[in-house]
């Protein structure tokens, strides 16, 4: 049979392939079909690797050698933030343009060891900043559902490339919400995992206190296979964790909280506050008690990460001075100073979203600010945390929505910093705390006439990954 992505998952693709219905080779052709169709419209990537075909047939060497693993011969799609060895990886940045990666990521030798067919790399948000894959210095992703809207962001490419069925899963990083909100706005499944449970080594840095590489697939099954490939304590990375970390997660949740009082500060239009309310009814139906739970400091998540957020990115994006990394755009001046030369290359190099949260995140940590902004946020931080610690006595998960509204039109948001903020209200408290969400589609509005899709956010206590797998699972299938 000749392999149609769009009727596939990763869970039949497998079946699939180790019972030779077809190859690898096959599936990877198919994959590069729909991209050859589909991309010059949507620009969900910016690179297609020319030797997808090759890594196919080394997965159908291994298949019938008898050693398929889960992923092996499944085509997948990576944030262009994420490390593979001699390919380009430019963290949607004219900065980086050309760079090539001296390294593999964790990531990538995991997906490598397994057998996938790594298909491209994905457009992204700048560095990562934003939500809506507008902020790519090599042009914005649309959403597929609707190009006149945006796919969400900074995942944008990555998402995008699994709802138009070009993939069957990807890899994103969420640092306040960019796996999840995009997730949502494509209609599909997007994880966040557990801070540390996946290694960050070779993934282009944004906030180190927040980042974390997670899987979109259309399913929650698919999703997890996803997960189970890549998570893992690495010696690469020192803040990586194993499931004995924390051997207390409840095995099978019973009890959902909801925190109405936060819910009701901020105010949802009628209709995505019915789909949330029907999603509440899906979860009694599926025999889930559910609880009230205060948080009485998340409403100073959104404020709290960004003081965070850009402190930490301005010290990490101080390593691009045009020396130590190439820099197409601009160059190094021999004739100039130092200082002269960062100036010219940071300045040319970085777009304006970037420039804004250098400036914010330099001040943050001055001297005579530091105390008033970046150690108080902190302190928030923990407040935070332990709103949620203390939640976990009266349920195993919370919910929430995962955004405010569907998918936004194009340009809508890009003069309003704030408004593009907003887009992550209920998502940035999961990275402050370390603590892993899900976005599972919920149902649909209809904007100007199309069906948009809503998620349903699942958020679970540290390392409780199968909680929200189990309860996602249902709720997918209610
Ligand atoms: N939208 C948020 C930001 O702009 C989150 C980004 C992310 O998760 N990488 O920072």
């Amino acid at each position: 049979m000749t392999p149609d992505l769009s009727q596939l998952t990763i869970a039949s693709a497998r079946k699939h392939l180790d019972a030779g219905d077809f190859s690898a080779v096959d599936l990877a052709q198919a994959s590069l079909d729909v991209i050859k169709q589909k991309d010059a419209d949507i620009h969900a990537f910016l690179e297609v690797f020319d030797d997808v075909l090759e890594q196919a047939t080394h997965a159908d060497e291994m298949i019938k050698a008898g050693k398929s693993q889960q992923l092996t011969g499944i085509p997948l799609a990576l944030k262009d933030n994420m490390l593979i060895k001699g390919k380009r990886v430019s963290a949607g940045s004219k900065i980086l343009e050309g760079y090539v990666a001296p390294h593999d990521s964790t990531l990538a030798v995991k997906l490598k060891e397994q057998g996938a067919v790594i298909v491209g790399r994905t457009n992204m948000d700048e560095f990562a900043m934003g939500s809506s894959t507008e902020q790519s210095a090599y042009g914005p992703t649309k959403n597929p559902l609707d190009t006149s809207r945006v796919p969400g962001g900074s995942s944008g490419g990555s998402a995008a490339a699994v709802l138009m069925n070009a993939v069957l899963g990807s890899f994103g990083s969420d640092t306040g919400g960019s796996i999840r909100q995009p997730a949502a706005l494509c209609g599909i499944v997007g994880l966040k995992p557990t801070y540390g449970s996946v290694s960050r080594h070779g993934l282009i840095a944004l906030g180190s206190s927040l980042d974390i590489i997670g899987p979109f697939a259309k399913t929650v099954e698919d999703t997890t296979m996803l997960f189970e490939a890549i998570k893992g304590k690495d010696w690469h990375d020192t803040t990586t964790v194993d499931e004995t970390s924390h051997p207390s997660v409840t095995p099978s949740p019973k009890r959902i909280g909801v925190p109405r009082k936060f819910l009701e500060e901020n105010k949802l239009a009628d209709d995505v506050q019915a789909d949330f309310d029907a999603a509440l009814q899906r979860l009694t139906d599926l025999g889930y008690e559910l609880v009230d739970v205060e948080l009485p400091n998340v409403h100073y998540s959104v404020p709290t990460y960004y003081v965070v957020l850009p402190a930490e990115a301005s010290s990490n994006l101080a390593r691009f001075d045009g020396i130590k990394y190439p820099s197409s755009p601009v160059g190094h001046d021999e004739q100039a100073g130092l200082i002269e030369n960062y100036s010219k290359v940071r300045g040319a190099g970085f777009g304006p979203e970037p420039r804004r949260r250098i400036m914010i995140g330099t001040y943050v940590l001055s001297s005579g600010y530091y105390d008033a902004y970046y150690n108080r946020a902190n302190a928030v931080r923990r407040a935070i945390t332990k709103d949620f610690t203390d939640a976990w006595k009266q349920c195993d998960a919370v919910v929430t929505p995962t955004t405010a509204g569907p998918a936004f039109k194009m340009g809508e948001k890009m003069n309003d910093p704030v408004a593009m903020y907003l887009e992550d209200i209920f998502t940035v408290s999961s990275n402050l705390t370390g603590m892993p969400a899900i976005s599972v589609p919920s149902g649909t509005v209809v904007r100007d006439g199309v069906n948009l899709p809503l998620g349903l956010q699942i958020i679970a206590p540290h390392m409780g990954e199968k909680s929200i797998f189990e309860i996602g699972k249902k709720f997918e299938n209610k």
